[in-house]
């Protein structure tokens, strides 16, 4: 059984082979269940025209292929950075046990990567945030949750 040292030099080399192969951005993650790597992901934001395509949502993406399911529960998330916002939640979406990363949030910004503001962003209220948000046909938009609730077909998450 690999210790998570391996486990995170595993994710930092994947983060580093992005860069120098030109794929993609200085981020690599692992996710690992039950002592074994079952997917790893690179960042491919400019490789795959994806803004979404960070390192973690990307190895998130592949284990729950390579699992077939849509719970990652009973694994583990290395990064080799600290997640960003949309990491971390992606990563309590996908209901993973723990995180470990590698540098932290203020190293990423040093090298041009600054998510502070998102985090700012979300401790304002939401007329007070730089990207504009507003309610629109709430009632309607209801429709869908009443058809869920109706619906006798679904797999609840
Ligand atoms: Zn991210």
């Amino acid at each position: 059984m690999q210790g998570k040292d391996e486990f995170m030099r595993q994710a930092i080399e994947l983060a580093v082979e992005n860069v120098t192969s030109g794929r993609g951005g200085p981020f690599g993650a692992v996710i690992v269940k039950d002592g074994k790597v079952i997917a790893t992901g690179a960042n491919q934001v400019t490789a795959a025209h994806d803004p979404t395509a960070h390192a973690e949502v990307t190895a998130i993406r592949n284990a729950c292929k390579a699992l077939g399911t849509f719970s990652l529960e009973g694994c583990e998330l290395y990064t080799s950075c600290e997640p960003c916002p949309m990491c971390l939640a992606a990563t309590y979406w996908a209901r993973c046990e723990r995180i470990y990363y590698g540098c932290v949030a203020a190293d990423a910004a040093k090298a041009g990567f600054d998510d502070a503001f998102l985090y700012d962003e979300m401790k304002k209220p939401l007329g007070e945030r730089a990207l504009p948000i507003e309610n629109l046909m709430p009632a309607e938009a209801w429709a869908a949750f009443a058809a869920w609730i109706d619906a006798t077909q679904k797999t609840p998450y």
